[in-house]
């Protein structure tokens, strides 16, 4: 079992880096990487308990990236977390989750719920604001019944609370990654919600831009999801992840660990850690 897609307490998941490992670990993970959302803060917590644990454990980091006005996920896997170029990147796009969070809780003012951004700074115990926060502290507070629910009436482009924001471009979040020594993989291809023409446009631009892998097993994914990455790998020549994408308990369908098998023959980017 490998899982190269997992969040911390340091970003938007609910366990510490070390009960995030124990778990993997209990369900027979060997190979692991924390992926926390623009965030190294928890690889080091993660790394100890992994040697702890006895299963192999790779750095990794989820970059919030723009591209064409659209939201894309690039996983650095196997970074240097000392690296310079990468560490002053991910600052800035800190700086702008910090300005969004300010910006999301006032929108939600002005839409007659208070209290927002403080109490998503509360949740948000390493000061890396997502609005997983803001959603779960909407539903602390009543606001909505579920996470995915307040996505859906406050948080989702379009909805009152959403603020676009302009993370990394495609170039820069793949030149961090490569710049500190690691894979820059391409997250969760079918979850863009764009269309085929478009997811196409930007497997283009992510080859181009010197991308290395794609996320060909998402946890949850079908048949038809991987059977459908797997073709984009092989058509773009980009190497396989594998990741479940965890960020709490409370999700069946994506908990840690994912059969290490690839489909086809693809070339898994843990060949090249
Ligand atoms: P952010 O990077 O702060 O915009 O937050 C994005 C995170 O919100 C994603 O990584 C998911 O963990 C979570 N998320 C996005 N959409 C949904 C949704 N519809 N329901 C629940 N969580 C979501
Ligand atoms: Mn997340
Ligand atoms: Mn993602
Ligand atoms: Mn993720």
């Amino acid at each position: 079992m490998i899982d190269l897609h997992l969040h911390s307490r340091a970003s938007d998941g609910s366990l510490t880096p070390t009960e995030l490992v124990q778990l993997a670990a209990t369900r027979g993970v060997q190979l692991l990487a924390l992926t926390d959302h623009d965030c190294l803060a928890g690889l080091p917590e993660a790394q100890t308990a992994a040697q702890t644990a006895g299963i192999r454990f790779v750095t990794g980091v989820e970059i919030s990236t723009t591209w064409q006005h659209k939201t894309l996920h690039v996983i650095g896997l196997n970074v240097d977390p000392g690296n310079g170029e990468l560490n002053v990147g991910l600052a800035h796009l800190q700086a702008a989750r910090g300005i969004r969070a300010a910006e999301i809780g006032r929108r939600l003012s002005v839409h007659g719920i208070q209290g927002a951004y403080a109490g998503a700074q509360r949740l948000a115990v390493n000061g890396n604001v997502t609005r997983t926060h803001f959603a779960q502290w909407l539903c602390d507070s009543q606001h909505a019944g579920t996470p995915p629910k307040a996505f859906q009436r406050f948080l989702a482009r379009g909805k009152p609370g959403y603020v676009a924001t302009i993370w990394a471009g495609l170039e820069e979040s793949i030149g961090w990654i490569h710049a500190a020594g690691g894979q820059a993989v391409l997250a969760h291809p079918l979850r863009y919600a764009m269309t085929r023409s478009w997811l196409i446009k930007a497997l283009t631009a992510f080859k181009q831009a010197g991308g290395d892998g794609l996320e060909v097993i998402c946890g949850g994914d079908n048949r038809d999801n991987i059977a459908t990455a797997t073709h984009y790998a092989s058509r773009f020549e980009l190497a396989a992840s594998v990741g479940s994408d965890f960020h709490n308990p409370a999700t069946p369908w994506n908990q840690p660990g994912i059969e290490a098998s690839l489909p086809g023959n693809l070339t898994p980017v843990w060949a090249f850690f």
